[in-house]
C-alpha cells in the first residue's frame, strides 16, 4: 500500500480538491485558484492530456474565456469559422444556417472551435500559472464528508482531505454514487471521429463554415483546425447491432453501411475517420441535486450529455465559473468563505440550465435522424428558419446565468406535424 504524501507541500494543506484533470476539472481549478484559493486536482491518468479531436465553443463558452483573459490565446490556437450550415445528409441540400460572423456581433463573443487538446492545454498552463497543485496517477474510489470539510479515498490506500471536494470525474463519476445509483443511458449511437492534416483531405473543403449534414439515423460534422491546417470530422450513426443487444457494436463495418445511403460530400468523408476507437453515445437522465455536504459534483459528472447541442465541456466550464463567482461573493474582510451558501448558490442555478441542455440535445438527435415524412417535415420547418432569428440561440448563448432569475426562458419549439400545431 502506497504511503508517499500526495502533495508535494503536505505543509500547505488545500481549500479545494478537485477530482480528475479534463477540461471541467482544469477549467474549475483554475477558476477557484484565480480567487485566492489552494486548489489540487487529482487525476487517475499517468499524465494530463486529451482526445486529439475537435470542440466547438460557442460565445456563452468565450465570454467566459475573455474574463479569464485567455479567449486571445484560444482564438490563436482555434479558428473562427464564418458560417455553420446545416444540410440533409441525403441529398446534400441546405436546410439552415448560421451566420457566425453576424452572430458574434449578436453576442458580443465569437463561435469557435479548437482542438480539444489545445483547449485543455491552455487551461493546463493557467492552472499551473496560478499556483493549483497538479497531481497524476490518483485515482480516487471514494468520498465522505468529515466535521471539517470532505475527504477522498485513493485507489492505493492513500488519503487527502481538503474543505472542498468537487468531482469532475467524468461520465462514469464515482462521486455521482453518493447523490444517486443511476447508470448511463445507452442512445445506441456510435461517434467516429477523424482529425488530419488538411492535405490528408484529397478535395475542396470550405473550412470557413462549421459543416452538419443530418440525415436517417446518421449525422455527420465537419470543420477545420489549427488555423485552417487540419480538418476534423465526427460521423454519428445508430448502430443496428446495439439495437440487437449484440456487446461488440459500433464497429467500422456498422460506420459503412450507416453512410452509404447519403451524398457524395458525406460519403467522401467516411475513409477519413480513424477506425481504430470509436465513441458510444451515452448520457444520463437530468439530477437536480448535485451536492452532498462538502462535495459538489461538476461536468460530465453532473450532466453528462448526448454531444448534438456541443455544450458538453461548455456546461462543464460554465459550472466552474459560476462557482467561483458566488465563491468570490461570498468571503468575508477575513478571507473566510461561506461555502455552505456558495455551493447552494450554485446548485440553485446549474441543474435547471443542465437538465435542459441534456433534453434538448436528445430532443435534437431525434430531429436530426428523422428519416420518411418526418424528415421532408423536418427540411420543410428547417428551411422556413431566418438566419438571422435568434430566439432558438438565446436561452443558451447568452450570458450564463448566476442565479436562477436570471435564466433566460427557453425558446418555443415549433410542432413537426401540422395538424398539432392546428390542435394546440
Ligand atoms: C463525439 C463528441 C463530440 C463532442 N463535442 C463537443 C463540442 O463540440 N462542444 C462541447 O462543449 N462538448 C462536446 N462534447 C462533450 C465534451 O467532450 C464533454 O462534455 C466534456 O469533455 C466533459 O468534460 P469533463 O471534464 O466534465 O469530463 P471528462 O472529459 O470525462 O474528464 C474527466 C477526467 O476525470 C478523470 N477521472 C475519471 N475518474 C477518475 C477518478 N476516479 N479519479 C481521478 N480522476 C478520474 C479522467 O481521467 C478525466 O481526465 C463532445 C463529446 C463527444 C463524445
Amino acid at each position: 500500500m502506497a504511503t508517499s504524501p500526495i502533495s508535494a507541500n503536505p505543509a500547505a494543506p488545500a481549500d479545494v480538491l478537485v477530482v480528475g484533470g479534463g477540461i471541467g476539472g482544469l477549467s474549475a481549478a483554475f477558476a477557484l485558484a484565480r480567487e485566492g484559493l489552494r486548489v489540487r486536482v487529482l487525476e487517475q491518468a499517468r499524465e494530463f492530456g486529451e482526445v486529439g479531436a475537435g470542440l466547438q465553443i460557442a460565445p456563452n463558452c468565450t465570454r467566459i474565456l475573455h474574463d479569464y483573459g485567455l479567449l486571445e490565446e484560444v482564438k490563436s490556437l482555434g479558428v473562427l469559422p464564418r458560417s455553420m450550415v446545416m444540410r440533409d445528409a441525403v441529398d446534400g441540400g441546405e436546410l439552415t444556417r448560421l451566420d457566425l460572423v453576424d452572430l458574434e456581433r449578436e453576442y458580443g463573443f465569437p463561435y469557435m472551435v479548437v482542438h480539444r487538446s489545445d483547449l485543455h492545454g491552455v487551461f493546463l498552463r493557467a492552472c499551473r500559472a496560478a499556483g493549483v497543485e497538479l497531481v497524476t496517477d490518483a485515482r480516487v474510489d471514494g468520498y465522505e464528508n468529515t466535521a471539517s470539510g470532505a475527504r477522498v479515498l485513493l485507489a492505493d490506500g492513500r488519503t487527502d482531505e481538503a474543505r472542498i471536494v468537487i468531482a469532475a470525474d467524468g461520465l462514469h463519476s464515482v462521486a455521482r454514487r453518493l447523490l444517486i445509483e443511476d447508470e448511463p443511458v445507452n442512445s445506441s449511437y456510435v461517434a467516429y471521429r477523424a482529425a488530419v492534416p488538411i492535405g490528408q483531405a484529397g478535395r475542396d473543403v470550405d473550412l470557413s463554415e462549421v459543416s452538419v449534414h443530418v440525415g436517417p439515423r446518421c449525422h455527420f460534422v465537419q470543420y477545420g483546425l489549427r488555423g485552417g491546417q487540419m480538418l476534423n470530422q465526427v460521423a454519428v450513426f445508430e448502430s443496428p447491432k446495439a439495437l440487437a443487444g449484440e456487446a461488440d457494436w459500433g464497429t467500422p463495418d456498422e460506420l459503412d453501411a450507416a453512410f452509404d445511403a447519403t451524398c457524395r460530400e458525406v460519403r467522401a468523408g467516411i475513409p477519413l475517420m480513424w477506425r481504430d476507437r470509436w465513441w458510444r453515445m451515452f448520457d444520463r437522465d437530468p439530477i437536480m441535486t448535485w451536492v452532498d455536504g462538502n462535495i459538489a459534483l461538476l461536468g460530465d459528472a453532473a450532466h453528462p450529455p448526448l454531444q448534438y447541442m456541443a455544450q458538453g465541456a461548455i456546461m462543464a466550464i460554465e459550472d466552474g465559473w459560476v462557482l467561483a463567482r458566488h465563491v468570490a461573493a461570498r468571503r468575508a474582510a477575513d478571507g473566510s468563505i461561506d461555502w455552505r451558501g456558495a455551493l447552494a448558490a450554485y446548485e440553485a442555478v446549474r441543474p435547471e440550465h443542465c437538465r435542459r441542455v441534456l433534453a434538448t440535445a436528445r430532443a435534437w438527435g431525434e430531429l436530426w435522424h428523422l428519416d420518411g415524412v418526418a424528415r421532408l417535415r423536418r427540411n420543410t420547418l428547417l428551411r422556413a428558419r431566418d438566419t438571422y432569428d435568434y430566439s432558438f440561440t438565446d436561452w443558451i448563448y447568452g450570458p450564463t446565468a448566476l442565479t436562477p432569475e436570471e435564466e433566460p426562458p427557453m425558446f418555443t419549439p415549433i410542432p413537426l406535424d401540422p395538424a398539432m400545431a392546428l390542435n394546440g
